[in-house]
Order: structure tokens, then C-alpha cells, then sequence
């Protein structure tokens, strides 16, 4: 495992390396606005969110910009294709993006999907606002700031409560604990601890071309006795492809399997699982509506990927008219 320590190096001995930090809102930059009881809303800027964090001087020149001041729920595709090209031009040696950590594991997926330079570029936010008992967005910040200054930091990371996480498997698994953010069954590829970063070296994952739009994709879940009147819809509503978690391996009801027989059809639809952990299966369960009749009716598996970051890549390979949609969906699958 490397290791980048900064514990014991004297500031004046070296000069220090450029952070770059882009926020784009989330808890980390939530304060009371109005009348006690109104709730937090987004209202720091990264000059806000680094002033409070002096110790991000003592190992680094900070530039700070605000790209969005939004509840993530917000944020769209666009804005991290932008945050991507901004990462991809910045003249420094690490760059930390700021954001609410309800959609950061939809985002540094697309991230890791789209962004082509080789700064490495750490996402990380807060589950405790700055004015609540135990805000962590200050230490978090410092985290990303050591992890994207680590000389072996994947281009694309989430640091959330001093663990670094690959975009590929990062799941919010908590609504409000401060450890909310977890990677089911292969775990953290890193850690921070006393300043120093420990991590394991991960493999370079495929990069796409950033598309002109990306196209509207569905995702629909298996529900036990659902009358599947919304997979009815889904032709109808404009999508340009549909993502379906399966029960446990990949499975759903047989009615369901004759409508996603038909949707595939006209449409590309990908199998994941509703499940948080574990691959879809391709060749165990023979019943219909299990995975091998749902493949066979023109499904594609979706590997380890989540169906939430299975919907991102699909909207992307699609939205760039990709003439192998199924080969291009399926490169960055093997890699998960
Ligand atoms: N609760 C969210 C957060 O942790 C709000 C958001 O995602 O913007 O930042």
C-alpha cells in the first residue's frame, strides 16, 4: 500500500501544492437563512468552505470556485460533464469537488465516465451541516485535499469520513450517519489517517466522450405482486432506453418478463438487481422471468453496476449514438 505523509514536513521546507476545490452546494455549504425552524439550505461558497478550513493551507495553495449552490437533487448531467472539462484544463495537482451526498455516488460515477484528465479529482461533502455538533464537511475536506494530492489517487474517488471510495461501487447507505457512504462487498480502496494516505492502486477505467445530450433512460424496479402498469408506459413516455432491477439475481415476474420482451424490442434494456450487493446472474436460474429467459429475450446484464449507475452509463453510450451500444455497455461492465 503507498502512503503519502505529510505529518511531519515543515510548510517553508517545500513548495507547496495547488488544490483546486469546485463546489456545487450540499450540506457541506448549508447554513439557517431565515426563521430558526426553516431548515438549511445551500448558501456557502468554496471561499466560505475554505476559510473554515485553514489547516487546507498548511498543505497546499488553495483556488477555490462555486460551479452551483444546489441540493443535489439538482444537479444534472451537464454540470459534471462541465466540472469534468474544468477539472481536465485546472493547473494544479489535485482537485476537490464539493456537493450534496445524495446523488455523489450517481455523480463520480459519470465522473469517472467522462473525465479524460489526469489530476486526480476526489468528490466529497458532508452529512452534518457546518453549524450542526460534529459538522464533518471541514474534515472531509482535508481528506480529499491529502487524497487528491496523493500520488496514487485514481482519477475519480469519493472520500467521505476519512475512507476513499471507487465511484464504481460507492453507495449512500445511510440516511444521516456520518459513516452514510460504503462500497458493498469490495470495500474502500484507501483510508486517511493521521494526515497520511493509504491506498490501494486501482486499474484505469474506460473514458467516453462527453455527448451533446444524453439520453432519457428509465429505471423500474421488480415489486413483489406489481401489476407492471408502468413498464406499460415506458414506450410510450419518450425513453430512449430502460434500466429494470431485478428481485435477488435478476429476476422479475413472469407478466413482467413478457413487457420487458416487448420493450427490448424497440428499446435498449439493461438487467440489474435491486439488491446492494453482488452481480446479476447470466446462467444459473432457468424459470421465466429469470435471468436466463430474460436475456434471452434481448436483456443485457449489468454485471456488479447498481441499476442507479447502470441508468447513467446506458444514458450516456446512448446519447452518443453509439453504433455497439451492448459492446461499449459491456467494457466498462467487465471492469466493475
Ligand atoms: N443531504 C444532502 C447532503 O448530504 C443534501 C444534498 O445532497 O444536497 O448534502
Amino acid at each position: 500500500m503507498a502512503q503519502l505523509d505529510l505529518s511531519g514536513t515543515s510548510a517553508s521546507m517545500i513548495k507547496k501544492p495547488a488544490l483546486q476545490i469546485f463546489s456545487l452546494g450540499g450540506t457541506i455549504a448549508m447554513a439557517p437563512k431565515q426563521a430558526e425552524g426553516a431548515g438549511v439550505r445551500p448558501s456557502l461558497t468554496a471561499d466560505d468552505l475554505i476559510k473554515a478550513a485553514p489547516e487546507l493551507s498548511d498543505v497546499a495553495d488553495i483556488r477555490a470556485e462555486t460551479l452551483s449552490l444546489k441540493g443535489s437533487a439538482n444537479l444534472q448531467f451537464t454540470e459534471i460533464a462541465n466540472l469534468c472539462r474544468r477539472a481536465a484544463t485546472a493547473q494544479c495537482d489535485g482537485i476537490v469537488a464539493t456537493q450534496g451526498t445524495d446523488t455523489m455516488e450517481e455523480t463520480s460515477f459519470l465522473a469517472s465516465l467522462l473525465y479524460d484528465g489526469t489530476i486526480p479529482l476526489v468528490f466529497t461533502g458532508a452529512m452534518r451541516s457546518p453549524t450542526q455538533p460534529g459538522a464533518d464537511g471541514r474534515a472531509n475536506l482535508m481528506a480529499s485535499a491529502l487524497t487528491a494530492l496523493s500520488p496514487d489517487a485514481p482519477k475519480v474517488s469519493v472520500v467521505m469520513n476519512d475512507e476513499i471510495h471507487h465511484p464504481y461501487y460507492v453507495t449512500k447507505a445511510h440516511t444521516s450517519n456520518v459513516a452514510a457512504f460504503q462500497s458493498p462487498v469490495r470495500g474502500p480502496i484507501g483510508q486517511i489517517a493521521e494526515n497520511t494516505v493509504y491506498m490501494h492502486p486501482v486499474q484505469p477505467s474506460p473514458v467516453f466522450n462527453t455527448p451533446t445530450q444524453f439520453a432519457p433512460v428509465a429505471l423500474l424496479s421488480a415489486l413483489l405482486d406489481d401489476n407492471g402498469n408502468l413498464f406499460d408506459t415506458i414506450l410510450g413516455a419518450g425513453y430512449a432506453g430502460l434500466v429494470v432491477e431485478g428481485f435477488g439475481a435478476g429476476h422479475v415476474s413472469e407478466s413482467i418478463a413478457e413487457k420487458l420482451a416487448d420493450i427490448a424490442q424497440h428499446i435498449p434494456v439493461i438487467l440489474s438487481s435491486r439488491v446492494r450487493a453482488g452481480s446479476v446472474f447470466e446462467r444459473t436460474y432457468g424459470y421465466r422471468g429469470a435471468e436466463i429467459d430474460l436475456l434471452n429475450k434481448g436483456l443485457v446484464p449489468a454485471g456488479r453496476l447498481s441499476g442507479r449507475k447502470a441508468r447513467i452509463l446506458l444514458s450516456l453510450i446512448l446519447g452518443l449514438g453509439s453504433p455497439n451500444w451492448r459492446h461499449d455497455f459491456s467494457k466498462v461492465v467487465k471492469q466493475v
